[in-house]
């Protein structure tokens, strides 16, 4: 049974994760190399605990006990030697990625298995880097990690079938939903999602219609809770950007290919909410959507 956990980044992600599994009783190592961003993930999540609380799904002795359950270190080798699982959230970057595993393979403890929440990078090619690729998997959050059900888990080429059982089960502890897919790129989530956005994204270049009126019929025609250029800016325009490269070049579709809107955005900083413009305009402290003056008809 596993008991320890280790969470490498403590970004978006990794406290997120780190949220899930301490909530879940399991004691957690939160691992980042920035002492401020470990110390800015502690506070978000005991912000997003207590939001919890103030909704009746947690107790404060629950709450109390879920943040007891973590403790956070800036030294890798120290974070995860006791480790049985560790969680990789990183930044997605595959030199990074394939630096973090090779570490993490020398350090880590002998059984010890080597997830990550990679949204696009192969879980074969992370696994290669290792000498325990059977022991290798993917195991994607989606964000955010607290409220959303689903862990998409992802088999490498090698990954042996008694640690997908044990990923699964760990997953379903958690009180998540996991779904088993094979190592392509994309996985399934990606391959998806990101053809969708990108004609959404094509829709607009081509002023088949507006961004309000693709958002609203992918909302109200499909039940969707946000629409598809929204959507894209709550990602980010480069990681959307990214990800269907990592589709063209994996697949060797053109039918992947990111809409030259998409890569001019990007190229211009346009990234959605985290740049405060995409498709929409993001005001700090207003809840209001409202569409970029770039798209606005004059
Ligand atoms: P982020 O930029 O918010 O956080 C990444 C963290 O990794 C940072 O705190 C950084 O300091 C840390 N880091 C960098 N190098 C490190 C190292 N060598 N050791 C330890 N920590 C290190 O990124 P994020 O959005 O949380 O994404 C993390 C992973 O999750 C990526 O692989 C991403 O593709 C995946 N993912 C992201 C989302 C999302 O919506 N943000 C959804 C699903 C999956």
């Amino acid at each position: 049974m596993i008991q320890k956990v280790a969470v490498i980044g403590a970004g978006t992600m990794g406290n997120g994760i780190a949220h899930v599994f301490a909530q879940s009783g399991f004691t957690v190592n939160l691992v980042d190399i920035y002492t401020a961003q470990l110390e800015k993930a502690l506070h978000a999540i005991a912000k997003n605990l207590d939001r919890q609380v103030a909704k009746g799904t947690l107790t404060e002795a629950q709450k109390k006990a879920s943040l007891d359950n973590i403790s956070i270190h800036s030294d890798i080798a120290a974070g995860i030697k006791e480790a049985e699982l560790i969680v990789e959230a990183a930044t997605e970057n595959e030199v990074l990625k394939l630096k973090i595993f090779r570490e993490l393979d020398e350090k880590a403890p002998e059984h010890c298995i080597l997830a990550t929440n990679t949204s696009s990078i192969s879980i074969t090619k992370i696994a290669a880097a290792t000498n325990r690729a059977g022991k290798v998997i993917g195991m994607h959050f989606m964000n955010p990690v607290p409220v959303m059900k689903l862990v998409e888990i992802i088999n490498g080429y090698a990954t042996e079938k008694n640690v997908t059982e044990k990923i699964v089960s760990l997953s379903k502890q958690l009180n998540k939903v996991p779904c088993v897919v094979n190592d392509y790129p994309g996985f399934i989530a990606n391959r998806v999602l990101m053809p969708m956005i990108n004609e959404a994204i094509y829709s607009l270049h081509e002023g088949v219609a507006g961004i309000e009126e693709i958002d609203t019929i992918m909302k109200l025609g499909m039940a969707h809770p946000m629409g598809p250029l929204q959507l894209a800016d709550f990602i980010g325009l480069d990681v959307c950007h990214s990800i269907l490269n990592v589709l063209y070049t994996g697949l060797g579709n053109p039918k992947y290919a990111p809409c030259p809107l998409l890569s001019n955005m990007v190229t211009a900083g346009y990234l959605g909410v985290k740049s405060g413009e995409g498709f929409y305009k993001y005001v700090s402290g207003s809840k209001e959507l409202m569409v970029s003056e770039r798209f606005v008809k004059k």
